[in-house]
């Protein structure tokens, strides 16, 4: 049997995976900064990390998952003055809609989820045992910053150098700084902000130094594998590593995993761009039941550290593809007890999954495996088909229910809907009737609300989307 490899952005390299403590693993994810709906972008990154620890449970880890929350921010103050609203009010709304968006996603709920402005006393040990270690100073402008050149490992992670890293700085912007690299740990209070007393004056935490708390707190000072986007590497992700490596002298993270940007275009998705769709609006897009399942599908298949386009050709593709998975399911209900995970098909999977999460192939092994459902129509095989799903977040729904869609159809004229069910009956009763005109038109019109009927022989009749 295989055993897990995993791509190391630290050491650029895909490396077995030990964990520190057998059987277990400590997962910390960066998560969002609650201001806004999230976009398809972040639901991707976040599809990952729950790919990622769905397959780590099924391989019998034990795994504690940490995704933090970002509550206090400049994005997040500007919003909130923006809209006149208070911050909690915007913060606690945003954290909300983020939990359901994960829900549509199918994303499990983290074991824990702390909130940078619940963890603002372990941030301040924390840049106190920096200060006693000289690696944080105080600026003239009362912020307190990071002194990244009294720390020697400054840029392993995103393998940059300081110099070149230095050249690219506008020096004279930040003359508080002593060094252009410098980051803040701790920013002096402003009237009208959210502010914190402390130490080092009233203030708020900078963003970075959240992560290395809140992960500390929640995973130790060492822990096995840290996520997030492809652009946090730097400055962020090399940010955390001074931080935590400087204040503990130990190895922070043993396995840094980052997911690849979805693109619009030829460039990355995102707020600032103003390139982007939230997850909600391209759910409700969807079919309402099919919706969520079909944006993660389409979000997983290609492989995390590949770009992926979003396209709407991309998005009906991956919907076509699931809705065959669930055709063959339906077809073939899956047998009661234990999937033979013994099956040939079962170790391609799982080699597939193990080799650095290769979603591309495990997914092409479970089309092989639809076909051989088809062919053999075998109950065991499409339970096998159902399990092997299920071990990354997949193919869980009744196929029934998931075929037939949402009930209620927008029929497309003035967003009034129909009720599909209740014309099928109608229909039915029409033939019974032996008023063929009636049935017909009914055919016709669910026809036109993309609705095709199946009739079956006995006279039931069943539906699904087209
Ligand atoms: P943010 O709320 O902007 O800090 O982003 C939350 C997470 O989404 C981070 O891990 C980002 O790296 C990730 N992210 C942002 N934009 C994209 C994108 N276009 N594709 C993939 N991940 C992204
Ligand atoms: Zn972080």
């Amino acid at each position: 049997m295989s055993s897990l490899a995993i791509y190391n952005t630290l050491t650029r390299r895909k490396e077995p995976f030990v964990p520190l403590v057998p059987g277990k693993v400590g997962l910390y994810v960066c998560g969002p900064t609650v201001y806004d709906f999230i976009h398809v972008g972040n639901a991707r990154t976040f599809s990952v990390f729950d790919l990622v620890v769905r397959w780590l449970r099924s391989s019998g880890y034990a795994v504690t998952y940490v995704r933090n929350i970002t509550d206090v921010d400049d994005k997040i103050m500007d919003r909130a003055r923006s809209r006149g609203e208070p911050i909690e009010a915007l913060t606690e709304r945003t954290v909300a809609a983020f939990a359901e968006d994960c829900a549509r996603l199918n994303l499990l709920a983290p074991d824990s989820e702390p909130r940078a402005t619940r963890y603002i006393g372990p941030m301040l040990e924390l840049i106190g045992v920096l200060e006693s270690k000289g690696l944080a100073y105080r600026g003239a402008n009362a912020d307190v910053y990071f002194s990244v050149r009294d720390f020697p490992g400054y840029g392993k992670l995103s393998r940059r150098n300081l110099d070149d890293l230095r050249a690219g700085e506008r020096v004279a912007v930040e003359a508080a700084k002593r060094d252009p690299l410098d980051f803040v740990l701790w920013k002096a209070a402003k009237p009208g902000e959210p502010s914190w007393p402390s130490v080092f004056g009233a203030g708020r935490p900078g963003w970075h130094i959240e992560c290395s708390a809140m992960s500390c707190r929640e995973l130790g000072e060492t822990f096995d594998i840290h996520g997030g986007g492809w652009d946090l590497q730097f400055p962020h992700h090399e940010n955390e590593i001074a931080q935590s490596e400087g204040a503990h002298e130990k190895p922070f993270v043993n396995v840094w995993m980052h997911s690849a940007f979805l693109n619009m275009g030829d460039e990355k998705m995102s707020k600032s761009l103003c390139n982007f769709f939230t997850t909600r609006e391209v759910i409700e897009s969807l079919d309402p039941v099919q919706g969520g399942e079909q944006l993660r599908f389409f979000l997983l298949r290609g492989h995390y550290r590949s770009e992926l386009a979003f396209t709407r050709e991309l998005l009906e593709d991956a919907g076509n593809t699931l809705r065959g998975f669930y055709t063959a399911l339906r077809e073939v209900p899956p047998g009661e007890g234990e999937a033979d995970r013994s099956h040939p098909l079962a170790a391609r999977f799982r080699d597939a999954m193990n080799d650095d999460f290769d979603t591309p192939v495990a997914f092409a092994v479970l089309h092989e495996l639809r076909a051989e459902v088809n062919r053999t129509r075998s109950p065991a095989l499409a339970g096998l088909l159902k399990a092997l799903g299920g071990t990354i977040g997949f193919l869980q729904a009744d196929p029934e229910a998931f075929l037939k869609g949402g009930v209620s159809i927008d029929a497309g004229k003035g967003g009034a809907t129909i009720d599909v069910d209740a014309l099928v009956a109608e229909r039915a009763a029409a033939k019974r009737a032996r008023d063929f005109a009636r049935a017909d038109a009914i055919r016709a019109q669910l026809d036109s609300a993309g609705i095709v009927l199946e009739d079956k022989p006995g006279g039931a009749t069943e539906w699904r989307k087209k």
